[in-house]
């Protein structure tokens, strides 16, 4: 079987996350797994997770690393063949040993900062912010170290979109893009 790619993007609320991980997968084929759409779908089914989940997601907190990995887990299971980009997973250090324990002797290539869907309370912005400096920021240094991280920079998505195009071009060939 021809490499298979797996990104990870990370990026702090508001960043743009969400809109480059839709053209990513656009343009490179990828199956797009975001941990917030994968939960909001279980509150919608009513399951166990889901009413868990949901507590934390109302307070907004994050969801415990155990019912996270637990989760993910299950849902990478059924990609074990396909290229993939994980949206909002990791956010936690325990989260990301968890994803590489999960995914041992197989190659990763990670994306870098950029985001998700807006959030219109200023205070949830805030705590939200506060959440990714405490607990997601410092995983770059976490793929950093693994030399696994690439940073775009800018202030528009058409502005860092194009460049993460031509960075992914070096290692998976694109059907479509940069725009
Ligand atoms: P998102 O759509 O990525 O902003 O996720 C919505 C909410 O789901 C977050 O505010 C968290 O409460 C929860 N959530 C999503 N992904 C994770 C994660 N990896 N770890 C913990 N909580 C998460």
């Amino acid at each position: 079987m021809s490499k298979l790619f797996k990104m990870v993007i990370l990026g702090s609320p508001g960043s743009g996350k969400g809109t480059i991980s839709s053209r990513i997968v656009r343009d490179f084929g990828l199956k797009h797994m975001s941990s917030g759409d994968i939960l909001r779908s279980q509150v919608l089914k009513r399951t166990d997770v889901g009413q868990e989940a949901e507590k934390y997601m109302k307070a907004g907190k994050l969801v415990p690393d155990e019912t996270m990995v637990k989760l993910i887990s299950s849902e990478l299971s059924a990609l074990k063949t396909s290229n993939w980009l994980l949206d909002g997973f990791p956010r936690t250090r325990p989260q990301a040993e968890a994803l590489d324990q999960h995914e041992k002797g197989k190659d990763d290539v990670t994306g870098e900062p950029l985001v998700q869907r807006e959030d219109d309370k200023a205070e949830s912005v805030r705590r939200r912010l506060e959440y990714y400096a405490a607990n997601t920021g410092p995983l770059k240094k976490f793929y950093e170290e693994q030399g696994l991280l690439e940073c775009f920079h800018g202030t528009m998505s058409n502005e860092i979109y194009p460049r993460v195009h031509k960075y992914l071009q070096t290692y998976i060939p694109a059907h479509g893009g940069p725009f």
